[in-house]
């Protein structure tokens, strides 16, 4: 009786009255058991994705194929998926064909785990087949069928099943655990993206430090990209606000050396890589005094910096970050651009083709100006440049 299924009653509703079956399904219906914030609605149906299409007026077909439709209804969108069966795992992909049925049983036999097999009807009765409820309450994260086969079919599950525990702080159960350590080693035939989207959610998560460290027991990551000898995985990875600041981390605590290597090998976007590589090197450097280190990192790197180093070693600091924030305020000048020179004026006046003395030369007067040892007044930043001409080419004493 919450809102938020209320609202989405209404597809269940238009369904149902044209004679299909329509339930909520996966997550939504385990948070909502647990009476956790419920985020996405999943719909299962009976009706066809061309019948669902022609049903609603705004639908996006998705994964037609796969069965699935984004319908749009009274400003929110939800997943319809058609009940459905899923063929072979090949080559550890997602499923390349798959059999649509008109039993909600079936659909839910191909799911994860049992507290993900649930499904409601509109008036919220739970169809519960596999013992999800009992699960939530035990507190365990347990396969649908035998884990050694579910793990087989998509070893992704295995990471999966991490997350589940990162989110509640629940244990795998002993099976499912055994089993999930024993074929930790076909994560590596799963695509480097599908795993890191699914790490990155674990990341996020309040237990994550604990199933990092159990996930290092169980030899999983041995399996994953670069993390065969994390170091203390423990660290307040909730507090990261950003996947770059989590890569960041990630690779602070490994063993390896060369970050963008490492980056890479996790096939991150280019700009979360970038960024990433820019939080690693900010953290290690950190010069003072702290007017050059927010100009020259840039404040957004520097505060990502700092929080990432915080949470390496469980502190939380708002103070710090204020600090890098008024300190940045406090700026002179924010840019190169703000200077009262051009590149090119100060070439002219030296009179020297520009070369990478011209870089130094700027870096030097912007280090002055920052720092506050020289005013950024047009008058005090040309005699700097004089005086840098003086001592490159000393005035000859014939
Ligand atoms: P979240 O709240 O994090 O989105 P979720 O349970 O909705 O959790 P999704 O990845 O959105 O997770 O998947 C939706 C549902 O689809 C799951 O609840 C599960 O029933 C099913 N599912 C997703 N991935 C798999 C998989 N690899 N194998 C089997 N079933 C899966
Ligand atoms: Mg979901």
């Amino acid at each position: 009786s919450r809102p938020i299924f209320e609202q989405a009653k209404n597809v269940l509703k238009k369904l149902t009255s044209l004679g299909y079956e329509a339930y909520f399904v996966g997550g939504c219906v385990r948070d909502a058991v647990l009476s956790s914030p419920v985020h996405d609605i999943d719909i299962a149906t009976s009706a066809l994705p061309e019948e669902v299409v022609r049903i609603f007026t705004k639908t996006i077909p998705v994964g037609i194929d796969h069965g699935t439709v984004i319908v749009r209804e009274g400003g929110i969108s939800y997943e319809v998926t058609t009940f459905r069966t899923e063929g072979e795992y090949k080559d550890y992909r997602r499923p390349s064909t798959v059999a649509f049925t008109s039993s909600l049983e079936r659909d839910l036999a191909r799911r994860d785990f049992t507290f993900n097999a649930m499904a409601m009807d509109a008036d919220y009765n739970l169809y519960d087949p596999y013992g999800g409820r009992d699960a939530l309450k035990r507190r365990v994260i347990q396969t649908v069928g035998a884990a050694q086969e579910r793990f087989r079919e998509d070893p992704l599950r295995i990471m999966r099943a991490f997350r589940f525990a990162a989110k509640y702080g629940f244990s795998l159960e002993e099976e499912t655990k055994a089993a999930a350590g024993a074929l930790s080693y076909l994560l590596e035939k799963i695509s480097t993206e599908r795993k890191r989207d699914e790490l990155l959610k674990l990341l996020s998560h309040p237990y994550a430090s604990d199933v990092l460290a159990s996930m290092q027991d169980l030899g999983v990551m041995n399996h994953l990209p670069g993390l065969n000898d994390l170091t203390a995985p423990h660290a307040d990875w909730p507090a990261l606000q950003s996947d770059s600041e989590k890569m960041a981390l990630l690779f602070y605590l490994s063993s390896h050396k060369d970050c963008s290597g490492f980056l890479r090998d996790w096939k991150l976007p280019g700009t979360t890589a970038k960024q990433s590589e820019k939080i690693v090197s900010a953290m290690m450097r950190c010069s003072l005094p702290l007017s050059w280190h927010v100009y020259h990192t840039g404040i957004s790197s520097a505060v990502s910096a700092f929080r990432t180093a915080c949470a390496a070693v469980c502190v939380h600091s708002e103070d710090g970050i204020e600090r890098l924030l008024s300190a940045y305020e406090a700026l002179p000048i924010k840019s190169r651009t703000e200077l009262p020179v051009s590149g090119s004026q100060v070439s002219a006046l030296i009179g020297d083709r520009p070369g990478p003395w011209l870089g130094k030369l700027l870096q030097s007067l912007e280090h002055a100006v920052v720092t506050g040892v020289l005013s950024c007044s047009e008058e005090d930043v040309l005699h700097f440049i004089r005086r840098w001409k003086d001592e490159r080419n000393p005035p000859s004493h014939a």
